[in-house]
């Protein structure tokens, strides 16, 4: 699966998929990352990439033509090519939006610098928009790293085990159950005493059971959900 950054700051993006699970999978050509920078394509004779807002209003927009022109030509060479503009005003990313996207063959995430971009980009551009939060970031590339992080862990074969996706918090939707390791007592705190005895099937209702009320007490709004949904 490929996905391309455009930002005006790929600097700041290149060293977190270069280790770890992620920069593995990129070696094993299961994952490719690419960078596009909006600043190389403006036609501006200072080179620059952003201006006033029009109305007035504090900071700067970033313009449409070098993002236009960023995107027209990646879609000519990747017609699958599918939009994302990180943006505090759309909906919250979620993990099955992780899931549904992981199933895509290229997507191309759009930071936003300064006050944000040009409204008639996203509406042109954009296959959808995504926040990842009620909180005003500097720039789209923290959102953008968290978009790919979440769907590269759905991407088939980018875990080592697959089998640990199924039991992630938000599946069934509950939170994962409490987890342990060694030493089986730390400064007097033992793990659950069942856990050690190797019954599985009686490990996983208590895994449940402490599921449920992990879930109970940190998201009682899943909780509720999760109830209803087996019901
Ligand atoms: N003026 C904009 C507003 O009030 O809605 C905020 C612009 S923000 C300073 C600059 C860029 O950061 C945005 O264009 C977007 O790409 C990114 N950004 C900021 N907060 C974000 C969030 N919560 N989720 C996703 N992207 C965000």
């Amino acid at each position: 699966m490929r996905f391309t950054f455009v930002t005006l700051f790929p600097q700041l993006i290149e060293g977190y998929f270069s280790a770890s699970i992620l920069g593995r999978a990129i070696e094993e050509e299961k994952l490719s990352i690419d960078f596009r920078n909006p600043r190389e394509y403006t036609k501006d004779k200072f080179n620059r990439v952003d201006a006033p807002m029009i109305g007035g209003g504090a900071g700067m927009l970033m313009t449409p033509q070098p993002l236009m022109d960023t995107l027209d030509t990646l879609k000519a060479t990747s017609p699958d090519a599918h939009i994302i503009f990180l943006t505090p005003v759309a909906k919250r990313f979620t993990q099955n939006d992780a899931k549904r996207l992981a199933k895509k063959s290229h997507i191309v995430l759009v930071s936003g610098r300064y006050e944000g971009i040009d409204e008639r980009v996203i509406e042109a551009q954009a296959d959808e928009v995504f926040s990842i939060g009620d909180y005003i970031l500097t720039g789209g590339e923290l959102a953008s790293m968290v978009l790919c992080d979440a769907i590269s862990r759905n991407v088939e074969g980018v875990l080592g085990n697959s089998e640990s996706l199924q039991v992630e918090s938000f599946e069934a939707p509950l939170l994962e159950a409490p987890s342990f390791t060694k030493p089986t007592v730390y400064e007097e705190n033992a793990v659950v005493s069942e856990f050690l005895k190797g019954n599985h099937s009686k490990i996983t209702d208590l895994k449940r059971g402490l599921a449920l009320c992990k879930t109970k007490y940190f998201r009682p709004d899943l909780y509720k959900k999760g109830i209803t949904d087996e019901k």
